[in-house]
């Protein structure tokens, strides 16, 4: 039985006071039983903050990115380590706006996925394809790809501890999400590939769904077979959003 995940992306949004704010509405509105993982994702500089707000809560702390080294002269970064270190745990490794925007390869995410785990944080990797991939039917061919890589470098067994998140470019920050049919083809694609390597561990892999999330779309999504939660941006700032999302999970 895989238990669902909402997982909250806030990108680069956020201040002291409306983190505040927001934690202070989520966890308030939190219902007793769940019956799913919740994570935020704040930017790097409020994860401790963050972090203490959540203390008394069930909700967990993650990290939108790491570097793939360990320490060094890495001016910028911010390692696995240190992140495991301010309480984190759980990391999403390979965002499309890192692909995209900051030019990041397969082999480095497939890298910072590794450093994630080995230092016992969670990764959440992301893939999904561009709107110019699924129109040129190649949306399987894009994600195997990224997903391939990391199964080379850290096996089945470390895939399966950590968490992937299927999401479309398209469907990010646009209002436009994948239909449930669309969703669910490409999760039991991926759920598919990882049971080509080993069926136990594709079983209990959970595989989310990010790009356009709303209170209003959650429950159709999530009722897909092979959807086990989302990883949700723009909603994961308004609680009464979030909350709807993770009742819809629940
Ligand atoms: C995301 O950034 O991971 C995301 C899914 O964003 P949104 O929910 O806003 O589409």
């Amino acid at each position: 039985m895989r238990r669902p995940i909402v997982a909250g992306n806030w990108k680069m949004h956020g201040s002291r006071g409306e983190n505040a704010r927001l934690i202070e509405e989520i966890a308030g509105g939190y219902p007793a039983d769940s019956g799913a993982d919740c994570i935020v994702c704040p930017p790097f500089v409020y994860l401790q903050e963050v972090g203490r707000m959540l203390r008394d809560t069930p909700i967990a702390l993650g990290a939108q990115d790491t570097c793939a080294e360990a320490h060094g002269a890495f001016t910028g970064e911010v390692s696995a380590g240190m992140l495991k270190d301010v309480g984190c745990k759980y990391v999403l490794v390979g965002h499309s706006e890192r692909r995209l925007i900051y030019r990041e390869s397969d082999q480095l995410v497939a890298r910072k996925f590794a450093a994630a785990h080995a230092k016992a944080l969670i990764p959440v990797l992301c893939v999904g394809e561009q709107l110019s991939d699924r129109e040129a039917s190649r949306t399987e061919e894009v994600i195997a790809r990224q997903l391939d890589v990391v199964l080379e470098l850290c096996g089945p067994e470390v895939l399966g501890q950590g968490v992937v998140a299927y999401e479309p470019v398209w469907a990010i920050g646009t209002g436009r999400n994948a239909t449930p049919q669309q969703a669910q083809e490409v999760h039991a694609f991926i759920r598919a590939r990882i049971a080509a390597r080993d069926a136990r561990i594709a079983a209990d892999t959970r595989i989310l769904y990010g790009g356009s999330v709303k209170a209003g779309n959650a429950a159709e999504l999530f009722g897909m077979p092979d959807v086990d939660g989302g990883l949700i941006g723009g909603a994961s700032l308004k609680a009464d959003e979030f909350l709807a999302i993770l009742a819809a999970a629940g």
